[in-house]
């Protein structure tokens, strides 16, 4: 291990335990490393390092038993759309400028009680739309990979943040992919868990119907640890699901998938994927096999209207959510405005930025009379049509598996101009959160250019164990995910 920065979660429960080094001194590590790249990565909106010293000394000082063990004193980072309490949670957008939110996100409240250690709040495109962090209102985030190209979006912050060692993990959110791409783009990993197994109190609110949290680190294996303790019921979010949350982390397995049946997405190998993506994935599947999986092709045929519905639908969600921000009720109010309706406008003129602007009008045409049953009942039929396949192909295989998204990271700047181009980077990753079932993007490889590539997993609702099983599996056969970027190591990661 070169560096305490650099340490998975399981390496730093472990380690903790046997005393090889306290909380305090990784998070110190943490901090350090946070101070090294920063200035070239721009992850975070906001570093807590006086609270964060504080809770790691809190947790040196509890007992190193507990209900999770594993999490206590570990230095996680959280994505800015998680309301924090007494900490200001932005969005990436001046809307909510100066707004400290009164109250945790449920998993915010579930981590703190596991003893892990808030490092900071990270960048996202503003209110989680995008694919690339560059809609941010603060700045664009960098891949530490290469930081003249794009970390994904809209966890960018919190994808970048684990790549470059600014924390051992964090949490982000997906609504279409946005915690997959991200980490097929950093080369880590990242699983949106099944629509309702991670409650979204305290999230706010994109697209609600599609929106979840989930887990973004440096393992399958993490991912399963995080899971396990932000997962669960919660009747503060109505469509959280009851029912006991499995022991994630103790079920990976050994390594071997027999029995296990992986399909292939016949639609997900057509014409717009690059070809080396398509390499990696392939020889991703031919790895699953030698670990004993069985492989076999289907298809996803209704896969196609999966853009298009998800921006009927996304976009509609959202500017009924982003109603609110109206400039009474939180954060930023525009100056001199000549009555209501005028103060409305100026604030949410002034205060969204062009991406945000552009979701709202197409969600509120979407809804507007006249055109809601051309447009978001039809929406909504074909999303149970893309359910519909999911549930078809699942009866026939475990798990499916392919590319996270078309291409590796691309240059910042390179599509901010071209919303439809920026819209197809979530093809493969849409459809899941559509069909509310769980996906997992895992790193497989790399581009001639040195850049992550990612292989997704989709499993069947509810079917994190199987995904996260695969997965390690994956992991415990390849190295891909023990590789640090060169930012890492050209800044004097001591080693
Ligand atoms: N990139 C997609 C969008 O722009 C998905 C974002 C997300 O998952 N939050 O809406």
């Amino acid at each position: 291990m070169s560096d305490l920065a650099d340490l998975t979660l399981r390496q730093f429960a472990d380690g903790r335990r046997r005393g090889d080094f306290t909380s305090e001194e990784v998070t110190r590590a943490v901090l350090e490393r946070i101070a090294r790249v920063e200035p070239t990565v721009q992850a975070y909106l906001r570093v807590d390092a006086e609270a964060a010293l504080e809770a790691a000394r809190r947790a040196d000082r509890a007992a190193p038993a507990g209900d999770r063990p594993a999490l206590r004193g570990a230095p996680i980072a959280l994505k800015d759309n998680l309301c924090t309490r007494g900490v200001p949670t932005t969005c990436a957008s001046r809307i909510l400028e100066g707004f400290v939110p009164p109250y945790d996100a449920a998993v915010v409240e579930r981590l703190r009680a596991a003893g892990a250690v808030f490092v900071g709040k990270t960048n996202l495109d503003e209110f989680a739309m995008g694919s690339s962090t560059e809609n941010s209102a603060f700045g664009a985030t960098r891949n530490p990979w290469d930081p003249s190209t794009i970390p994904g979006g809209s966890s960018g912050g919190s994808a970048a943040a684990v790549a470059a060692g600014e924390c051992l993990a964090a949490l982000g959110s997906d609504t279409g992919g946005s915690i997959r791409q991200p980490a097929a783009c950093c080369g880590i990993a990242g699983l949106k868990p099944t629509y309702g197994r991670v409650s979204r109190y305290g999230l706010v609110a994109f697209a609600s119907s599609l929106d979840q949290i989930g887990p973004m680190a440096r393992t399958v294996e993490d991912c399963a640890i995080l899971l396990e303790a932000i997962a669960g019921h919660d009747p503060r979010d109505s469509t959280s699901v009851p029912g006991a949350v499995p022991p994630y982390a103790a079920r990976l397995g050994d390594g071997r998938l027999e029995g296990l049946t992986v399909g292939i997405v016949r639609e997900f190998f057509a014409a717009g994927l690059d070809a080396e993506i398509e390499c990696a994935v392939r020889e991703a599947v031919r790895t699953l096999e030698e670990r004993g999986a069985r492989v076999r092709e289907v298809s996803l045929p209704h896969g196609k209207h999966s853009v298009a519905v998800y921006y009927i639908l996304a976009t509609a969600e959202a500017s009924s959510n982003l109603a609110r921000y109206d400039g009474v009720k939180y954060g930023f109010r525009a100056a001199g405005a000549r009555d209501l309706i005028d103060q409305y406008r100026r604030s949410r003129s002034e205060g969204f930025g062009p991406e945000v602007r552009r979701r709202i009008m197409l969600g509120t045409y979407a809804l507007s009379s006249g055109y809601y049953d051309a447009y978001y009942r039809k929406a909504q039929q074909v999303r149970t049509l893309i359910l519909n396949d999911f549930t078809a192909a699942f009866r026939e295989v475990d798990l499916l598996a392919g590319p996270t998204a078309p291409t590796a990271a691309f240059r910042i700047g390179e599509k901010s101009d071209d919303p439809l181009q920026m819209y197809l980077s979530d093809i493969f990753t849409i459809s899941v959160n559509l069909a509310g079932v769980p996906g997992l993007s895992l790193p497989c490889g790399f581009t001639a250019a040195g850049l992550p590539i990612g292989l997704q997993l989709i499993g069947p609702a509810f079917g994190e164990e199987t995904l996260l099983r695969a997965g390690h599996a994956y992991q415990l056969a390849t190295d891909w995910h023990t590789r640090r970027p060169p930012l890492v190591m050209a800044t004097g990661g001591a080693t």
